[in-house]
């Protein structure tokens, strides 16, 4: 990807962002993903096709060695790669996770690990929010970071935690000031970045949670890991608006990759109603059959539309929770939509593994419910959009 010289975003670009996208996932075809699929194994060979690629540093800004490219650019990135019937929930996370980093870390942070990042050297993938005990009510969160001298002692739990295993680093939020002891329940929580490779055997056990779709997810036990004040990132106590801050360009990645998905199904789906003949005639020759996937790829042209609008009020600096909220929960509808008439379409097969309709319905169902799940967007715009009470 020569983006060096290509970096402001005309339609020719992302037309070339696009292709060039397209170039490496065809070397991933779908018996790449099946068999991945199949052993629960990690899709190691295209997160290094990726990265050496430079998608993965798509957001890192030049001067760090990225390609400074814009939050609608990396959406293109994201939305190609789940579009080719490839799963990005393998290394989404470096995508956002690095915003907190550049954001708030100190330029000694960011030259030691943007940098890296960017070359491939070091992979961010791994961020640790979720917790048994606390769900969504983050800022009850219980892991806990005491400061001894020059390091953080950090005692807890954390679950879901995608890619741990694969990561060199770890973004981890922890409350360092107890919730009896801040005025909001928003304060004294704290992000530290963890070195994982030191971490694991030394603080931090990892283990894997076999889930519905090959999505290397974990629960991590965190017993004395000790974490240098060198690797607190921001200032302690102000991590909860951190992870905010980066919450926005996470829903509109997220978005993206449902409509990926949402244009693979439709795409699956219209090409099988034309090809299966039933009763001496092509099945999508009835309306029954034509309706929901019309219906689908509608939703998905809608849902993009917004997805567009809110990366473009983040790219020019503007506000727009409002927008990647609701980007983010059409996409996701959209996309089960689709997943749905395309599973319906193709009858039988639709359950049969070689036709990979039922590995992408099990992966588009997850963005119901992670990161965010549809019921806290809905509350986010009742609350924060439409000015009712909060709920929760
Ligand atoms: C495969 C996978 C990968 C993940 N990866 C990561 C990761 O890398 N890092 C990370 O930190 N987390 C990760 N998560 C966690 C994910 O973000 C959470 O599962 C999600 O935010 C929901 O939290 P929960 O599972 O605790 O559900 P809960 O908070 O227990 O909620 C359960 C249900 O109740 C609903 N609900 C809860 N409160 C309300 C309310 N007030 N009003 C209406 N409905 C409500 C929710 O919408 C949900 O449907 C992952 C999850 C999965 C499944």
């Amino acid at each position: 990807m020569k983006t060096t010289e290509l970096h402001v975003s005309t339609p020719e670009f992302q037309e070339e962002l696009r292709q060039s996208v397209r170039t490496i996932c065809k070397d991933y075809p779908d018996e790449y993903w099946r068999k991945l699929d199949e052993t629960n194994a990690y899709p190691e060979e295209f997160v290094k096709a990726l990265s050496e690629a430079g998608f993965l540093a798509a957001l890192i800004p030049e001067e760090y060695g990225g390609s400074g490219l814009s939050v609608t650019d990396a959406s293109i990135i994201m939305e190609e790669i789940n579009r080719s019937g490839a799963n990005a929930g393998a290394c989404h996370a470096q995508m956002y996770t690095m915003g907190t980093l550049l954001r708030h870390g100190s330029e000694e942070q960011k030259k030691k690990y943007l940098t890296k990042i960017a070359d491939g050297s070091l992979r961010l993938q791994a961020f640790g929010v979720t917790e048994p005990n606390t769900g969504s009510d983050t800022t009850q969160l219980k892991t806990v970071a005491v400061r001894k001298g020059d390091k953080y002692i950090v005692n807890g739990q954390k679950v879901f935690i995608s890619r741990a295993e694969y990561s060199d680093l770890m973004l981890l939020l922890v409350r360092s000031t107890p919730v009896d002891q801040v005025k909001k329940r928003t304060e004294g929580l704290s992000v530290l970045l963890v070195d994982l490779k030191e971490a694991v055997g030394n603080g931090i056990t990892i283990q894997p949670i076999r889930t519905m779709m090959n999505h290397a997810t974990t629960e991590l036990f965190i017993e004395d890991l000790e974490v240098p004040v060198e690797n607190l990132i921001g200032e302690e106590g102000k991590g909860f608006s951190y992870i905010l801050d980066g919450m926005n360009v996470e829903r509109i990645l997220i978005a993206a990759e449902c409509i990926g998905d949402g244009y693979w199904f439709v795409d699956r789906a219209t090409q099988y109603a034309k090809d299966r003949v039933v009763f001496n005639r092509p099945i999508g020759q009835n309306q029954g059959i034509q309706f929901p996937i019309a219906k689908s790829y509608i939703n998905l042209e809608a849902a993009d539309l917004m997805r567009f609008e809110a990366a473009r009020l983040y790219d020019e600096g503007k506000a727009c929770g409002k927008q990647a909220n609701m980007a983010k929960l059409l996409a996701a509808d959209a996309s089960w939509e689709a997943a749905n008439a395309c599973l319906q379409t193709h009858g039988g097969f639709g359950f049969a593994e070689e036709y990979d309709v039922e590995r992408k319905f099990r992966e588009t169902r997850l963005y119901q419910v992670a990161p965010i799940s549809t019921n806290l967007i809905l509350s986010y715009v009742a609350q924060h959009i439409l000015g009712m009470p909060r709920s929760y």
